[in-house]
């Protein structure tokens, strides 16, 4: 190994890369790791963390209604969009010096400089420097999509400028149905935007399990966002401070900013990678086995920048994976096939396993278990918003499939829930476990009949 300046060379220190080269270092190998914007990647930096800040504050607005009810005076409340930028550039700052403290603590040398390579050992930085490895590791994540083909696209932001916005717009049009999406346009109609989303599709959220799509959209519009579906944006004009959104129907929507959350695409362009012999997808992305290895011996890829399940947890299970294959002497690949999830969206959802449909594609006998309630806190707040939660059990093994809630906290049930699924919990264990009481979640061992509609 000591032909090569390092034994591992990481290109792009977010959340995959961060963790293989601190487990890399930690088994005792030599590790750069090389990151041309910050440290901590998007989800740091401009995704999750910053994402989830905003979430709680466009909360407070339901917060100070829902509060009348339960005898409190909620007169004067204001909002300060700059109170909060600052509140979370700071937070974000401490976040990142943190990831620098960790990566350098681990022993790897971290190299601010854009890596690209020059072949399958060769790391050219910007610098001009060369550097040689033994295995390089590409963790360079992904970049939102934007559809160049549409006149005027360049005066839409992504969800990269909407974290850095000089002033909230009175009102946004938002393109797409994904999770970013739904999660903006919650954000938004919170913080007193008026929020329109246009996505193309019959429902948003398309994967997800429709119950729950349907759900969601219910009650996104009973907040005031307004969703139409089957539209697609033909045109963005300049039109006074903002903009004028033409749609392929021929109406027209003038807001202040009009924003693309229409999925995100992976860094690999101009990375030098067909010079090292990696072959991409046809997606663009690093194609890759199951233990994170490229069409080249030696290279690696983890994260976005694969495109398999493109979320944060994901890409540090791969990356620490990668460690231990090659470092750590313990192969190890990763199981794709269960991830719990939880979308931001207000009401935010947690899911975990197959949906509905999924279900039903692969197995005999399907039992459907669910419910719609009014969560208990609204009984005195006054609120019309509602709690779904469903699961899918094997009518023939009674294993719990997937299990899909809509509500407060539905994210934190996931998690939970996902230890239940991933140890192969039966509708009999379910239960068999004493509620908490009074608590949404019990209604998951309450549920007695199946659903027959
Ligand atoms: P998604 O892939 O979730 O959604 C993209 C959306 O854009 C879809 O609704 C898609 O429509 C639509 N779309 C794609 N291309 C076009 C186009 N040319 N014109 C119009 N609409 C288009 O991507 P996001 O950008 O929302 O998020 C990226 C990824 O980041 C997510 O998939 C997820 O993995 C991750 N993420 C996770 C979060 C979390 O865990 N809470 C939060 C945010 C992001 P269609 O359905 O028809 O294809």
């Amino acid at each position: 190994m000591t032909q090569y300046d390092y034994d591992l060379f990481v290109i792009g220190a977010g959340s995959g890369g961060v963790r293989a080269g601190r487990i890399a270092a930690k088994h005792g190998a030599r590790v750069a790791v090389a990151e041309e914007y910050r440290v901590g990647g998007t989800c740091v930096i401009r995704g999750c963390v910053p994402k989830k800040l905003f979430v709680y504050a466009s909360k407070f607005a339901e917060e100070f209604e829902d509060a009348v009810g339960f005898g409190w005076t909620t007169q004067k409340v204001s909002f300060d969009w700059w109170t909060l930028l600052e509140n979370k550039n700071k937070e974000i700052d401490r976040l990142n010096k943190a990831y620098i403290r960790n990566l350098e603590a681990s022993g790897a040398e971290l190299i601010l400089e854009r890596a690209t390579l020059l072949d399958a050992h060769t790391v050219e930085l910007a610098s001009g420097r060369k550097v040689t490895a033994n295995y390089i590791l590409v963790a360079t994540g992904a970049t939102p999509f934007v559809p160049r083909h549409l006149p005027g696209h360049e005066l839409a932001i992504t969800s990269n400028e909407a974290f850095e916005l000089e002033s909230l717009p009175r009102r946004i049009v938002i393109v797409g149905g994904g999770y970013i999406a739904v999660e903006f346009a919650g954000i938004f109609n919170g913080l007193g935007v008026e929020t329109i989303l246009v996505y193309r599709g019959e429902q948003i959220l398309r994967g997800f399990d429709d119950d729950l799509r349907n759900h969601l959209a219910a009650e996104m519009v009973k907040k005031g966002i307004e969703i139409r579906t089957k539209s697609d944006v033909a045109m963005i004009e300049r039109s006074g401070d903002g903009v004028r959104v033409t749609l392929e129907d021929g109406s027209r929507i003038g807001a202040g900013q009009v924003m693309f959350a229409t999925g995100r695409v992976p860094n690999t362009h101009g990375l030098g990678l067909e010079a090292a012999g990696v072959h991409l997808t046809p997606h663009g992305a690093v194609q890759v086995d199951a233990y994170s290895k490229s069409s080249q011996e030696n290279i690696y890829a983890v994260g976005d920048v694969t495109n398999r399940v493109n979320l944060t947890p994901v890409a540090i299970r791969e990356g620490h994976a990668f460690a231990d294959t090659v470092f750590g002497k313990a192969p190890r690949a990763v199981d794709h096939s269960l991830v719990p999830t939880a979308v931001f969206s207000q009401p935010e959802l947690g899911t975990v396993g197959l949906t509905e449909a999924q279900a039903r594609e692969r197995h005999q006998k399907v039992d459907i278990y669910k419910t719609s309630f009014r969560p208990m806190k609204h009984t005195l707040s006054g609120r019309d918003e509602r709690m779904l939660m469903k699961l899918i059990v094997d009518g023939g093994t009674d294993k719990v499939l997937g299990c899909h809630i809509a509500g407060p906290d539905a994210g934190e049930m996931a998690q939970l829930l996902g230890i239940a699924i991933t140890c192969g919990a039966t509708k009999a264990q379910f239960d068999a476990t004493l509620a908490v009481h009074p608590t949404a979640s019990e209604e998951l061992v309450t549920l007695r009949d199946k659903w027959k509609g």
